[in-house]
């Protein structure tokens, strides 16, 4: 399988690299936040034109070699983004551009969430994306996409506007609902399965400050208390832009309760979430903007650890 590396390297452009291990460049394109999801594949290479994209898609049609594209890393599926043959690291699709004319944005997919909301962040306007920091943009949007925002605006697939292809037989096309009604409709769920995504137009979204953080609760004999009120909060709550989202963590022998507690204005209405404020935590909830925001949840104690 060198020899297909060799070939692809020979046929990219000088702006895009082909990596052998122990390459620095090899070891982080390989990396994924569940360490169980990396497998040693005979070399890396980080296409960095769609041409490029295709220029390899065609020789992994012609040898059949095995293949796997990643984006964020963040799949918890061994083999998703992995894989013993060639490894196609999205990185160096990092572009995000703003059309304040239409309110939309092209959001390249090889970047993290976290680079979305910082480059959009100048601007007011925000996307239906990540919940925390780190996961792709890639796979988040073509697996569903869950986020803050959801509850007002869907899941992150009804606020994709059109996408950047290049198919399996290496022809590069644009899809939209009108130009490829089926595919468009196809990749509404359909990850890695239509060909490789090189770039996303995403519906654009005001953004204002946020008001939440972090919740940590550790006095175990208070835990049922919170699930009650986190189930109370599930059945009554009526405000889409009041959101929790709930983790147990064990930790060196000790366990906590964290909670993530989002609204999506620079203050919640009085009372929002009241319940959790009076059970004895660490941990406040302030106005500051959505990135601030999206840094606050603790994802990297988990980082590496699955
Ligand atoms: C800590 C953590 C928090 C999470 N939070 C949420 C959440 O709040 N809401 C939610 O909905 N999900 C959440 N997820 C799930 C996450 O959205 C999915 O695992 C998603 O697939 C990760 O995307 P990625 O690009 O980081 O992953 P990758 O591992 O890079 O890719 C995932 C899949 O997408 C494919 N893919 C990647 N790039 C491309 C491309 N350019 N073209 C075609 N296919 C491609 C890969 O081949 C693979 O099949 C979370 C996951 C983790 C680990």
């Amino acid at each position: 399988m060198l020899d297909i590396c060799q070939s692809i390297k020979n046929k990219i452009s000088s702006d895009s690299e082909v990596f052998y291990w122990p390459d620095p460049s090899y070891i982080d394109d390989i990396k994924h936040y569940a360490t169980t999801s990396t497998t040693l594949p005979i070399c890396s290479v980080e296409p960095a034109t769609s041409a490029d994209v295709a220029t390899i898609m065609k020789i992994i049609r012609e040898t059949q070699v095995p293949f796997a594209v990643k984006g964020g890393g963040h799949t918890l599926n061994p083999g998703f983004s992995s894989t013993t043959g060639i490894h196609i690291a999205m990185r160096r699709f990092d572009k995000v551009i703003y059309h304040a004319n239409n309110q939309t944005v092209d959001v390249d997919s090889g970047l993290i969430w976290d680079d979305v909301y910082r480059a959009l962040d100048p601007y007011n306007v925000s996307v239906v994306g990540g919940r925390v920091s780190g996961v792709g943009v890639a796979g988040f949007t073509l697996g569903g996409g869950y986020s803050w925002k959801s509850n007002q605006f869907g899941l992150a697939i009804d606020n994709v506007l059109g996408y950047e292809l290049v198919s399996p037989n290496g022809t590069i096309v644009y899809v939209t609902n009108d130009s490829y009604s089926d595919i468009f409709f196809g990749l509404k769920g359909g990850f890695n399965n239509f060909g490789i995504v090189t770039n996303f137009k995403l519906r654009a979204l005001p953004q204002t400050l946020v008001y939440g953080g972090l919740l940590i609760y550790v006095d175990i004999h208070k835990f049922d208390n919170i699930l009650t009120a986190l189930v109370k909060f599930q059945n009554n709550n009526k405000d889409p832009k009041a959101q929790l989202l709930p983790s147990f963590f064990r930790q060196a022998g000790l366990i906590s309760f964290t909670l993530t507690v989002f609204y999506d204005a620079p203050t919640a209405p009085t009372g929002t979430f009241d319940e959790f404020m009076n059970i004895s935590h660490f941990g406040v909830l302030k106005t500051r903007s959505f990135l601030s925001f999206i840094k606050a949840v603790p994802v990297f104690i988990t980082d590496g650890m699955r």
